[in-house]
């Protein structure tokens, strides 16, 4: 049995599907049949255009317009004449072998494309690398896995997982997935839950251990994995199985219900998104509103940045999604472990520590007026608030507000409606707005505690690092002063206190979160039943009980024990 980390609950059972790079790498040769080598090249062509061709009319079904469109447009690159007779030139009249002619052909037709400023062409720049990379991979006959047409009980097996793969699965074959590295924060971890797969992650060198066919068994709760398990084995995950799925379906009476506790204290449960797409889910698993929009999803797995107009739709269609329900949209979080590569931002010894979030966006206004522009013009179609991430000085939210005052008077000359009213709150997820929180609750409307960071900041232990994931854990009295410092000041200062990271979702610390007063969680749209059942099984007083002894307590494992002592199920 292996051991890794439990970041998505689930039992998966089934064979694995092994997901990995394959090599590209060829030899530029002649050939002696100039004809042959071109008729290779036709068929090559021919087969990528059909599969391009697919690519797109799946997508169509399950993502979007939009995004088929991007497909459509390498058909039309596939079947331009002047790039395939290129490519037959070369062959035919150089002798080159096909792999070599698509390389040279389609990196001239990308340096062109590149050369050019306007920003139509830098896409297809990106396009005509993305078709050459597609061609030579048919030549060379390198079966791609197709993610979006695995077999019935797939257990996808990866080093790691990207935003994009995690979003092109489809989720009803997939019963499992493991991955090399990533942690419970993790991106790949939050889309796996989004998408209710059971997921371990962080297991060293499992794409070694397995290969293709493999039988698995998982549970994506504890992080043990099975490899070619023995029948009771099998069998006794097949009943933890039917018991989670059991218990899940016995939430649907929490459905259309108050969040409330045994007592009645009402509180506020919203959901995280992180593509307007999912703000679907959040009114189906019965969301009181979104919580937390990582904007960055939109700007990932593109070539640029996308236009205020592009962002305006997409708020705009979550706002009316949520038809009025509060929609907390974070401006763009990108650095730490969100890497955008056609920002070319610089690399750095401390990601983390470094060139980020709002650091980065009051230093770019080409990116973050268009953002905020099109949150103004949004919010004219429902409750929307704006939230900023990374805070760590008073100045930086001045900075903002005072950008959204000049939006404002651009948007009030020219007659477009927005709410005039939007709320401005802040993400506390450093040491510093922590500390700094009785100031900050009088600047910003509201506060989103983000333990995901602030637990790594507060404890110095990267979110990501086995090595220090003993540290990373938001039951050390160190964050859970933190948290509580937080909403106290918040509150008193006239501040809205919500908490958006992953530990709003804890059952173990629903008792403390309740006793410090806090008014809204946000946890991710499957977590939504389980939240508000947790809820309601404390009454305040217990609530209360519970946070003054766990808050004597000086150290993360006898936090954790009591926690666990008194938890209710
Ligand atoms: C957090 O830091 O807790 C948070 C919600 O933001 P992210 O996980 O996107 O950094
Ligand atoms: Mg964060």
């Amino acid at each position: 049995m292996y051991t890794g980390i439990g970041a998505s609950a689930g039992i998966g059972i089934g064979s694995v599907v092994l997901v990995t790079e394959p090599s590209l790498e060829f030899k530029t040769t002649t050939v002696t049949d100039g004809e042959a080598e071109k008729s290779r090249f036709q068929n090559a062509l021919e087969k990528t255009i059909a599969k391009t061709q697919a690519m797109a009319d799946d997508m169509r079904e399950r993502v979007g317009e939009k995004e088929a469109e991007i497909l459509e447009g390498h058909m039309l690159l596939l079947m331009d004449p002047e790039m395939t007779g290129q490519i037959e030139s070369c062959i035919g009249d150089a002798l080159m072998n096909a792999e070599a002619a698509v390389e040279q052909t389609c990196n001239t037709f990308r340096d062109l494309f590149a050369s050019l400023e306007d920003e139509m062409f830098q896409q297809r720049a990106t396009d005509v690398n993305d078709i050459k990379t597609r061609l030579i991979k048919t030549l060379l006959n390198v079966e791609e896995v197709d993610l979006g047409n695995l077999p019935e009980n797939t257990i996808l097996v990866a080093e790691d997982l990207t935003p994009s793969m995690t979003a092109s699965i489809n989720a009803e074959n997939v019963a499992g997935i493991l991955t090399e590295i990533g942690g419970k924060t993790s991106h790949s971890a939050i889309l796996a839950r989004a998408r209710e797969i059971p997921a371990v992650l962080s297991i060293p060198d499992i794409t070694k251990k397995v290969e293709n066919g493999m039988s698995v068994v998982l549970d994506g709760d504890t992080g043990e994995v099975f490899l070619e398990p023995e029948e009771a084995v099998v069998e006794e995950y097949k009943e933890k199985r039917r018991i989670f799925l059991e218990e899940k379906a016995a939430l649907q009476k929490f459905v259309g219900k108050a969040t409330v506790t045994a007592d009645g204290h009402q509180v506020e449960l919203c959901a995280n998104i992180g593509k307007p797409e999912d703000a679907k889910k959040v009114v189906e698993c019965d969301g009181e509103g979104v919580g937390l929009f990582r904007t960055e999803f939109l700007f990932m797995d593109r070539p640029n940045v996308p236009t205020e107009e592009e962002q305006f739709e997409a708020y705009k269609s979550v706002a009316q999604t949520l038809e009025g329900k509060p929609v907390i949209i974070r401006t763009l979080d990108v650095g730490g472990d969100k890497e955008i590569p056609y920002l070319n931002l610089p690399k750095e010894e401390n990601p983390f520590l470094g060139y980020r979030a709002v650091r980065l966006c009051l230093n770019r206004d080409d990116i973050y007026r268009p953002q905020l522009r099109a949150l103004l013009r949004a919010s004219a179609y429902g409750d929307i608030r704006i939230m900023v991430p990374m805070i760590t000085c008073l100045d930086e939210i001045r900075e903002v507000k005072a950008i959204l005052d000049e939006l404002k008077a651009d948007l009030d000359e020219k007659g477009i409606p927005y709410n005039n009213d939007i709320k401005v709150g802040i993400m506390v997820e450093t040491p510093a707005s922590a500390l700094m929180a009785d100031a900050f609750a009088k600047e910003a409307d509201f506060f989103s505690i983000g333990t995901n960071d602030l637990t790594g900041y507060t404890m110095c232990a990267d979110r990501g690092n086995p090595d220090v994931a003993y540290l990373y854990s938001s039951y050390n009295p160190a964050v859970l002063r933190a948290i509580e410092r937080v909403i106290k000041c918040g509150k008193e200062g006239g501040a809205i206190v919500g908490m958006c990271g992953e530990a709003a979702a804890d059952p173990l610390l629903a008792p403390l979160l309740l006793a410090f007063g806090m008014d809204e969680f946000s946890v991710s749209a499957t977590s939504i039943l389980t939240t508000r059942k947790v809820i309601s099984l404390w009454t305040m007083d217990e609530a209360k009980e519970v946070a003054e002894k766990a808050m004597s307590l000086v150290t993360e494992a006898e936090v954790k024990e009591y926690l666990e002592s008194v938890a209710k199920k």
